[in-house]
């Protein structure tokens, strides 16, 4: 029987001595991927550039790697663009998405001067313009397109096809440009798809790209409008389990750039300045979340549900859309699985269980699981639900663990509260 190490790290010794439930994620483990990626990309091609989608996992110490190894950054909301701004991203390396941004988010953006807006509709393309006039300011701006291309993912992780709300159909795009080359104090400067997240392979990105590369040609014959940058998005698949089987992101990234190569040398055509948008592909695996075991209950002919002592408050992603996990038990690592075990999260919620099914060594009170591939999509997503403090992270970088971000406490989820009358 020995302990689980994660990245040179005893986890039994950071749940002891940090507390659980922990996130616990790898800086050497980003940094790889992130430069696995610019390998790739960035470094292979000239005008290719890598955004982290920061809704993904954002911390200061996130921004901090960010920037260090020269990537640039999705923000989707004021709240991710302020701590941005707090470390001193560079601005220029910023892209503003969301579909509903309000005013005084974009009143935020054109502040700080971030390189460009991703537009989701011609209202709010004009909304930037009237607010940039009055600053003297002419933003770029990307428009997002749907090109209709359904991926292979849960319906909740869908972003492209007949009936999600983001981007505009072709139709409706040729319009909006139109109107938007029209607009004084906007620079229109190219489009944005994102297929979806968590796609296994390339497929639906090619497909999607074809459908955006006829609409930039068209663009640029029937109206003169120049695409000189063209947001590729992100979506590229994890190993959750080892049933999954995800595409190398090099078999994503480079027929990619060689399909836009390909259609714009034989359009006649300047290739645009691509950028590719990985939120989970750089942080999912590297990161895990450790909990430690509370009451087991066996249910004869139905299951064993090993309760945890977090759940739906720092991992809502089962509960979304039915993400499948992996874990060990680990202080009982490499002993033989045991037992079909159910994980199941502490709220109140049917829905809140963190695996369903997984053979697991005997398990009791007090033994400490580790959840894998807990770096995306969990601590970004975390909340309050059933007053439950969101966990701590610690960042592991050359074997040594620190913390980056405390656990809530109670007063700090209370914090808010005003005082009786
Ligand atoms: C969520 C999102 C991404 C990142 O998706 P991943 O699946 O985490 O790679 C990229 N671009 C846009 C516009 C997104 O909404």
């Amino acid at each position: 029987m020995s302990h689980f190490f994660f990245h040179g790290v005893d986890t039994v010794e950071l749940a002891c001595t940090y507390g659980t439930p922990l996130y616990v994620v790898s800086e050497d483990e980003i940094t790889a991927r992130i430069r696995e990626i610019k390998s790739l990309f960035d470094d292979r091609r000239e005008r290719c550039r890598t955004h982290f989608a920061s809704k993904a996992f954002l911390t200061k110490d996130m921004l901090g790697i960010l920037k260090r190894e020269g990537v640039g950054l999705d923000v989707v909301s004021g709240g991710e663009l302020y701590l941005a701004r707090e470390m001193e991203f560079p601005a220029e390396r910023i892209a503003f998405h969301g579909n509903s941004k309000t005013e005084m988010e974009i009143s935020e953006g054109l502040d700080y001067g971030v390189g460009k807006f991703v537009c989701d509709s011609l209202d709010e393309i004009k909304l930037i313009d009237e607010m940039a006039r009055s600053r003297g300011a002419r933003p770029n701006v990307l428009i997002r397109v749907n090109p209709g291309v359904k991926g292979n993912t849960h319906a909740h992780m869908l972003t492209s096809g007949g009936r999600t709300k983001f981007g505009l159909p072709p139709d409706l795009l040729r319009q909006t440009a139109a109107e938007c080359a029209a607009l004084e104090n906007v620079a229109p400067v190219g489009l944005h798809f994102h297929v979806g997240s968590q796609l296994m392979d390339a497929g639906a990105h090619l497909e999607a790209l074809d459908v955006l590369l006829g609409i930039i040609k068209e663009l640029r014959d029937e109206m003169n409008f120049e695409t000189r940058i063209l947001d590729m998005g992100g979506g590229f698949g994890v190993a959750y389990t080892p049933a999954d089987k995800p595409a190398r992101i090099g078999d994503f990234i480079t027929p990619m750039a060689a399909r836009v190569e390909a259609f714009c040398a034989a359009n006649g055509l300047t290739r645009p300045d691509l950028i590719i948008e990985p939120g989970r592909y750089i942080t999912g695996p590297s990161g895990i979340t450790l909990y430690t075991v509370g009451s087991v209950k066996e249910i004869p002919g139905v299951t064993t549900y090993a309760g945890v002592d977090g759940g739906y408050h720092d991992n809502p992603r089962p509960a979304l859309y039915e993400a499948v996990y992996d874990a060990v038990v680990a202080n009982k690592y490499g002993v033989s699985p045991a037992k079909n075990v159910t994980l199941a999260g502490k709220c109140c919620e049917s829905g809140d269980v963190l695996i369903r099914g997984i053979m697991l060594p005997d398990i009791e009170r007090g033994d400490i699981v580790a959840v894998l591939c807990t770096g995306a999509y969990c601590h970004s997503m975390a909340n309050n639900y059933n007053k439950n403090p969101i966990p701590a992270i610690v960042m592991i970088k050359d074997g040594e663990a620190r913390l980056s971000v405390r656990r809530q406490t109670y007063a700090d989820i209370y914090a808010c509260e005003m005082p009786l009358p």
